[in-house]
């Protein structure tokens, strides 16, 4: 019996830990993956209040290190479900079934696919989600970055210092992303812009040699020479598994204002899985403490 299990050990997850383990509540994180979410593979990070640059890994590691040091218990097992009995929730994994007062769902958003033809089978022979993790696979060759937000810019500006060209490949002339790391980007002379772009399909035998790339005004399609697509359009939530327990949104975003409660007595969200118009670290560890902290008060 715990007093809380945390879904999810991300940034707002391991926040929550901190927040409820230094009120003296009895703490599990349940982590799918592994610790620190999507934080983990970004490279650098430079606009965390306070701390003026870090890389992602060590951000999400100082940041599991300071939960479990307060004595968070943390097991890598997937939450499949949630049910209420009496006072107390059940959360249910593959092998175990966990008891507790309260739960606070963090369970973060995954990469979205491009959802063409061939993607899932190129993913690893090409197809990355993941510049930091896959980028060193493709030095000295010719890559390409799909998306306009904060993401694709600091991929494509990451690959731009080992690939040998790196095509920024964009639906909209407009960037989503940050205009500094634009004008960075600007700067490098082995990155290509293709705007008002989109990949409409990739060719390779065992694994990708190019893509056909058009553009969303004439429909003129262009076949471009590369190895690597690095996939960077968003993130999608994955609540399916509580779906049943709190309201959703259209998206699957688990519906719950900035004092993270869910429709479900008991239940708090928290970070990226949450709707919410700001979806950034600080708001992440925000979340974690607002949640954390609602937690203790529900269970008393
Ligand atoms: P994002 O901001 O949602 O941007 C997604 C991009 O992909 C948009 O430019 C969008 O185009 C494009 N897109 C979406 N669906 C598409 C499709 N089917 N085909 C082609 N393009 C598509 O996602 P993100 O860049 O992953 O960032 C997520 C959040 O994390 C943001 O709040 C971001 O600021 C934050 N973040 C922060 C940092 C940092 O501060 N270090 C680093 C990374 C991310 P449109 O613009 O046309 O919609």
């Amino acid at each position: 019996m715990y007093d809380i299990v945390i879904v999810g050990a991300g940034t707002a997850g391991l926040s929550a830990a901190i927040y409820a383990c230094r009120a003296g509540k009895s703490v599990l994180l349940l982590e799918e993956k592994s610790y620190g979410g999507q934080i983990i593979n970004t490279p650098e990070v430079e606009n965390y209040p306070g701390i003026k640059r870090i890389s992602g890994f060590e951000f999400a590691t100082n940041l599991y290190q300071q939960a479990a040091d307060l004595g968070a218990e943390i097991k890598y097992e997937r939450a499949e479900g949630i049910r209420s009995e009496n006072e107390n929730k059940i959360v249910v994994t593959p092998d175990n079934e966990y008891v507790c007062r309260s739960v606070i769902l963090a369970t973060g958003a995954k990469n979205r696919p491009l959802g063409i033809e061939n993607e899932a089978e190129m993913t690893g022979r090409g197809i990355s989600y993941c510049a930091t993790c896959d980028g060193a696979f493709f030095r000295n060759k010719d890559v390409a970055v799909i998306g306009g937000g904060n993401t694709a810019l600091e991929d494509a500006l990451f690959l731009s210092n080992t690939a040998r060209m790196v095509y920024v490949i964009h639906r909209r002339k407009e960037f989503r992303g940050e205009a500094k790391r634009l004008e960075a980007l600007r700067q490098k002379e082995n990155v290509v812009f293709l705007l008002e772009s989109t990949v409409v399909k990739l060719n390779g035998e065992t694994s990708l040699e190019s893509v056909e790339v058009e553009n969303v005004n004439t429909k003129e399609r262009r076949t471009l020479a590369i190895s690597g697509l690095f996939v960077a359009i968003g993130q999608m939530p994955e609540n399916r598994a509580f779906a049943d327990l709190v309201d959703t949104d259209e998206v699957g975003y688990i519906v719950a204002a900035e004092n993270c409660r869910t429709n479900e007595e008991g239940v708090f969200t928290a970070g990226d899985c949450r709707t919410k118009s700001v979806r950034q670290l600080a708001t992440a560890a925000a979340d974690g403490a607002i949640a954390g902290l609602a937690a203790c008060e529900y269970i008393g």
